[in-house]
């Protein structure tokens, strides 16, 4: 909505009569009304508006928002009936707005439009000058609205949810709030800069704000987290919906300075009354299900229930337990045999276990990411480090020791050095060492990790990509990082003798590698006739189940005696298998 200079003097300058189109006369109109005009299509969505409203409501007033971003009232029941009425073709009629404390008396005027609906606002300024009504209608915009994204800020939510919860009743009881977190937003912000955090959060509010229809309202609650209130719904279904059209709003990649960002939402949804009488019960049972969205691997939804409850609780629990696991004792390393077809051990991949002492043996995938949220993955990290080459240093000393790397060792930005101390410390040969990364690693900080990878390949220490296949994928990280090894992901190998596709998924990744001198492993190989079809395919080295599964320290030693001298009893199990 450009306002077009219409001033004498620029005539010549300007559109002629005959092509001032009514679309111009509407632009120029709506430029210079003092009037708070504004048109809505069928879909409630804001088409037209007088530049006047703008710079009352400010952000909020934009093409495409929900006629109740910039109305709230008309989510009330009382105004969203007389609203209704004339939207479906009833007469225009003049709706007061309830009052906030301190505000002038107001009201709109709605009509119906060909395209939906028209509102004029008029406002009764109780003896302030129109100026000073201008000013405190943009105050209290401020005080209502987010504004960096124009959505309606955390202290209108509240207000929200109270007034939602209070009109509960009638035919569709149930208020719904869905509770919306992007997962990963910590990380663009850290890597990418602030800049480029809240340019994500300004398209994520766009999206937030595209998937919302009739009775539903958006605001950002928190740093990167948003809510939607939905009222007079069938419920579940159509919170259900909601959040299914959400989670699929962001599988698309943000574009930020050009790069291609993936952050998906995760939703926890919640029903008053039935999760919560008053604000606080429902947030907190809308955390709770987001909670669970979080840890079911994000990117989902998850309705509140209250063995939600119970499973927080053991995981507090956990999360408590785990800051003095590691000083207890309670940690200890597993090794996984890497074998070179036929029968070769080159060496073991360390895993991670935690013996708990109530609860027993919890493996990786559950407390690894408690101790990365609770920032204990660096010191934890380190620690295995030290333990695999301490132990590797048992070993005859052609075998090499695998460690997996977590994303949060990568970002502590000394990586580096502690790699390098443990290394000098322990007294290992650098090229006996090899860190496994997954892509989720290289996603977070492309430039450093460049740097990062590039260092540890000047130590000498080898580098894998492990799980490939899982992620993205990036062909572009195979040009880009100096790995020495792909791990082919056990998604991959399970299905390899019936699956064709997989098949040849698998042939062309060992060719690939190859073509640009990437050792290749399987991981996860539990059948023979597996282990034949990657031999035959000349895959580099198998690990799994079948040649060995991860055994403790002292097994593992156990195993390295056994199958040191060539055709050693351990290796003859091998053989056998294969
Ligand atoms: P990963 O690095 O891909 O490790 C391979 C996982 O596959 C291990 O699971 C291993 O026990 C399992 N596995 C190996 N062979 C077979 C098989 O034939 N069949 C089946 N079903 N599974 C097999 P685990 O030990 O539960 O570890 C899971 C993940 O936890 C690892 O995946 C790794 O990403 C992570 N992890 C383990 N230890 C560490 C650690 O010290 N640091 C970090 N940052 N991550 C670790
Ligand atoms: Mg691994
Ligand atoms: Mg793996």
């Amino acid at each position: 909505m450009h306002p077009k200079a219409s001033g004498a003097g620029k005539e010549s300058e300007g559109p002629s009569n005959a092509a001032y189109t009514d679309e111009a006369l509407l632009a120029d109109l709506l430029a210079n009304t003092t009037e708070l005009l504004s048109f809505y299509n069928r879909n409630f969505r804001l088409t037209h508006y007088a530049a006047r409203l703008k710079g009352m409501y400010g952000g909020a007033v934009a093409q495409g928002a929900a006629i109740w971003e910039i109305y709230p009232s008309f989510l009330d029941s009382s105004c969203r009936d007389e609203f209704l009425r004339v939207f479906q073709g009833g007469s225009p009629t003049s709706i007061d707005l309830p009052r906030q404390s301190g505000e002038a008396p107001r009201s709109v005027f709605v009509f119906g439009t060909a395209n939906g609906v028209g509102i004029r606002e008029t406002r009764e300024h109780g003896g302030r000058s129109a100026a000073e009504e201008q000013e405190h209608v943009i105050l209290l915009h401020q005080a209502t609205h987010d504004v960096l994204t124009g959505l309606q800020n955390r202290r209108r939510f509240g207000e929200r949810l109270q007034q939602a919860l209070a009109a509960i009743g009638g035919p569709k009881p149930k208020a719904a709030l869905l509770q919306i977190d992007l997962d990963d937003f910590k990380a663009v912000n850290d890597t990418l800069g602030h800049g480029a955090g809240d340019t994500l959060l300004q398209l994520a509010a766009g999206r937030i704000r595209d998937a919302l229809q009739d009775g539903e309202s958006a605001y950002r609650y928190a740093g990167d987290e948003f809510a939607v209130i939905q009222l007079g719904k069938e419920q579940p279904a159509e919170a259900e919906r909601l959040a299914g059209s959400l989670v699929d709003a962001f599988k698309e990649p943000f574009v930020i300075n050009g790069i291609p960002v993936f952050v998906g939402s995760s939703i926890g949804i919640a029903f008053g009354p039935e999760h919560g009488t008053d604000g606080e019960q429902l947030m907190k049972a809308a955390d709770i299900a987001l909670y669970a969205a979080k840890t079911d691997g994000r990117g989902c939804a998850r309705t509140f229930n209250r063995s939600m409850l119970l499973l927080l609780e053991q995981r507090e629990n956990l999360r408590r337990s785990l800051r003095t696991a590691l000083e207890r004792g309670e940690l200890y390393l597993e090794y996984q045999p890497l074998i070179r077809p036929p029968s070769s051990v080159i060496g073991f991949e360390a895993l991670l276990r935690w013996r708990h002492p109530d609860v027993g043996i919890i493996p990786p995938s559950v407390f690894i990411p408690i101790a990365e949220a609770d920032g204990l993955m660096d010191q934890i990290g380190r620690w295995v480090l030290e333990q695999a080459c301490r132990q590797a240093l048992t070993w005859p000393s052609s075998l090499t020791v695998a460690v997996n790397l977590s994303p949060a060792q990568f970002l502590s930005g000394s990586l580096t050095d502690t790699v390098a101390q443990v290394i000098d410390a322990v007294g290992i040969r650098a090229d006996r060492l090899e860190l496994e990364i997954t892509e989720t690693v290289l996603l977070e900080k492309t430039i450093d990790n460049i740097d990062t990878l590039n260092t540890l390949n000047v130590l000498g220490i080898r580098i894998s990509l492990d799980d490939f296949g899982t992620y993205y994928s990036s062909l572009s990280y195979l040009k880009n990082f100096p790995f020495d090894t792909l791990k082919i992901d056990q998604y991959f190998i399970t299905d390899l003798e019936t699956d064709l596709k997989g098949q040849t998924i698998v042939r062309s990744i060992i060719n690939l590698a190859h073509g640009l001198g990437i050792s290749v492993t399987a991981e996860g190989v539990e059948t023979s006739a597996q282990a034949r079809w990657l031999i035959k395919e000349n895959c580099d080295c198998l690990q799994g189940n079948l040649l060995g599964r991860p055994l403790d320290a002292d097994a593992t030693s156990d195993f390295v005696r056994r199958s040191a001298p060539k055709g050693g009893r351990a290796m003859e199990e091998s053989n056998r298998a294969l």
